[in-house]
Formats: structure tokens, C-alpha cells, sequence
């Protein structure tokens, strides 16, 4: 029997629209070719050119939309010359993170052999490691609230039981599936800064106790600095690392760095109910309407949106279709004969979406 997904599709600002449409056919393509699963988009407007237009940057019906949908993609969202009153940017998807209380922020790092890096990677050896972000709390909690006057700043860090637990829970989670998939040994890295912070040493302490109900994953304890260092030493020896809302706001971007690039870095906001999947980069205003914006990101986006959707509704083709996708782009990637421009190629946006369909149905 065949279920149908309804799934709410932001397009978002600049290059949000041009990356969208490919992702969209890829997946519809995808969907009408297994007899397992269909998905239904329903386009949800917000975003900044949104805001200019109407005064709403997230309208109570798109809301609706994301919140009846069994999954959200969500395209590249703000426009720096667009702005609310208080001169704060225009990001809905940082209020739909709160509404949906979407705690577990989950950036996978991967690079392929072959695949352009930084690194002076050794032949043999791939990196394939997945940061999962706290994405309610943590410093990011008195964003907008921050106390200011002549001579002082202040902002609050928050780390609560609640929201720390289901964290937990979720990375393990999270290493137990991946190690079942024959994608990584089984272990959660808990990044703090436990022997500065007593907040870091109670993070760390329900880490410890979670750490515990898993007797099949092995746990470990990292500084975030020394985290820094290794991620570019040994990036390798990562499986899944968790960490507080700042540290990882901060370490995904350096994981994004050692993949080539934003343009290959996707990401999932996950709650207990709800889901975004979103690239990380953002609307790139300065090429946004001309063909060039890789289209990558918003993909891998969709193949994990594709691959949670499995899990949950336990349907092994789409989980088969994610994992088809991803390696569909990592397999385009890492030939490197069709790449945008930043990843130091040539192709359009449309030119590098249809190497990865090309990919997708080759067989
Ligand atoms: P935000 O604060 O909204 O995340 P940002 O200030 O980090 O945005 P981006 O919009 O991500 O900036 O753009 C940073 C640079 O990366 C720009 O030069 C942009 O053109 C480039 N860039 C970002 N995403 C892509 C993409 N998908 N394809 C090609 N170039 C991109």
C-alpha cells in the first residue's frame, strides 16, 4: 500500500527558489518510481521578500501548513537589506526551531575519496562523522534579550534537564542506527567545556547517565577546543559528537570547511514530532537569479528528509531512496567532473542538478 507524505515546502529568499526546484523533481521522480511511498509538496510562503511584500515573515497559515506536514524542507531563507524594525535579521526558521521545538540540530560531515578538502587527507581514509547540535537553548537562549548598557553585556547560557535528556537520547539513538548501517563503529563524543563551566559539568553528567542505558555505544568526553584541533587533525576518528547550541553553531561551519565547502552541507532540525531539513548555507543574495547556486546542499537535505521519514514509518525503500540520493551527489561530487562554482567548477545550478538525477536513475 502506498502512504502519502504531505510535506511543507518553504522556497525561501534568493537563490532558495533555484535550489528548490531541482530537490522537488529529484524527489517526485523518486517518490513515483517506488510503490511504497508518495510525497505531496504544499508551498508555505515566509522569508524576507515575503516580509517586504506583506509585513509577515512567517504567516500563521504557513505555520499550519509546517505544523500538519509530516516533514518541512525548507530552502535558504533572509535578505541582508531586508529587515524587521529593531534591525534584527528576517529568519523563520529560527522561530520554527522554537515553535516545533526542534532540540536535536543534526549536521552530517562527509568526504568521499576523492573528493576535494582542505585536508591533506592519507588515500585510504574517508571522514564521515555526524555533529548533532542543541538547537533551543544553550547561549542562543537570551538571543534577542541580551542585557546592554554603557560599560557591560550580558547573555545567559541555558542547559535544562528536559531538552539535554531527549538530546541524548537522540545522539545514541543516532549511533545505534548509523552503526546498524554499517556507517560508523558506535560512539557519542559529549563536546563541552566541563572543566571550566558547572553548567558543562551537569551537561556532561546526564550525558554520563544516558551513556549508560547503551552499554553497545561507546561514549566519550571532548573539550571543544581540543574538538577544533582534532577535526582538522583527525576528523576521521568522529562518529556522532553532541554538543550546546554555540559550540556547534560554531564547529558545523568548521565541518562544512573540511566537505569543501557550504555548498555540500546539509542539515536536519529534529524535535519529537517534527522535522526541517534545510541546506546550512544561506540565500546568497550576490548570485541569487543567475543559474549558478549549487544545488547540493538542498539535496543532501532532502536525502536525509528521506531517510527520517523511514525510520519513522518504518518504509525501507525510502530510507533506500535517502541513502540513493546521498550517494548519488557524494558519487558526483567525487568524480569532480560537474561542480558549481564554488567548489571550483563551471556548471549551473540546472547543469549539477541533472548529473545527480543522471546519477539517481542510472541504473
Ligand atoms: P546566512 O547568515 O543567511 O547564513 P551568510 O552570510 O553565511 O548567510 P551565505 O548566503 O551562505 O552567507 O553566502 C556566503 C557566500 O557563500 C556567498 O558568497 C555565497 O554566494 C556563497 N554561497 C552560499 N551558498 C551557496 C550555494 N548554494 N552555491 C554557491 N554559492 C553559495
Amino acid at each position: 500500500m502506498t502512504k502519502t507524505f504531505e510535506i511543507a515546502v518553504f522556497q525561501g529568499d534568493g537563490i532558495g527558489p533555484e535550489i528548490m526546484g531541482p530537490t522537488l523533481e529529484l524527489l517526485g521522480q523518486m517518490a513515483q518510481a517506488s510503490s511504497a511511498y508518495d510525497l505531496s509538496f504544499t508551498d508555505a510562503p515566509a522569508g524576507a521578500a515575503h516580509y517586504a511584500k506583506t509585513g509577515e515573515s512567517l504567516p500563521e497559515h504557513s505555520m499550519e501548513t509546517a505544523r500538519r506536514a509530516d516533514a518541512i524542507l525548507l530552502s535558504a531563507m533572509g535578505l541582508p537589506d531586508v529587515r524587521y524594525a529593531d534591525g534584527t535579521e528576517i529568519s523563520p526558521q529560527i522561530e520554527l526551531r522554537k515553535a516545533l521545538t526542534l532540540f536535536a540540530g543534526v549536521r552530517p560531515v562527509t568526504v568521499r575519496k576523492g573528493q576535494r578538502t582542505p585536508l591533506n587527507m592519507p588515500a585510504d581514509r574517508e571522514i564521515d562523522f555526524v555533529l548533532v547540535r542543541e538547537s533551543t537553548e544553550g547561549l542562543f537562549h537570551s538571543q534577542g534579550c541580551g542585557e546592554v548598557t554603557k560599560d557591560e553585556a550580558r547573555e545567559t547560557l541555558l542547559i535544562t534537564r528536559e531538552i539535554s535528556e531527549q538530546l541524548f537520547e537522540f545522539a545514541f539513538t543516532l549511533a545505534k542506527t548509523r552503526k546498524a548501517a554499517g556507517r560508523g563503529p558506535g560512539k557519542v563524543t559529549c563536546v563541552d567545556k566541563a572543566n571550566v563551566f558547572r553548567a558543562f559539568a551537569f551537561f556532561r553528567e546526564m550525558f554520563d547517565a544516558e551513556a549508560a542505558k547503551h552499554t553497545g555505544i561507546k561514549a566519550e568526553h571532548a573539550y571543544v577546543d581540543a574538538t577544533a584541533l582534532w577535526m582538522v587533525q583527525k576528523p576521521w576518528d568522529f562518529d556522532v559528537m553532541v554538543t550546546e547550541n554555540m559550540f556547534g553553531d560554531i564547529l558545523s561551519d568548521l565541518g562544512a570547511g573540511l566537505m569543501g565547502g557550504l555548498g555540500l552541507a546539509p542539515s536536519a532540525d529534529i524535535g519529537r514530532d517534527h522535522a526541517v531539513f534545510q541546506p546550512c548555507h544561506g540565500s546568497a543574495p550576490d548570485i541569487a537569479g543567475q543559474g549558478l547556486a549549487n544545488p547540493f546542499a538542498m539535496i543532501l537535505s532532502a536525502a536525509l528528509m528521506l531517510d527520517w521519514l523511514g525510520i519513522k514509518h518504518e518504509i525501507s525503500d525510502m530510507r533506500r531512496d535517502g541513502t540513493r540520493l546521498r550517494e548519488s551527489v557524494e558519487n558526483v561530487v567525487a568524480r569532480g567532473q560537474v561542480l558549481t562554482r564554488d567548489l571550483g567548477g563551471s556548471a549551473g545550478t540546472q547543469e549539477a542538478a541533472r548529473a545527480v538525477m543522471e546519477e539517481t536513475f542510472a541504473a
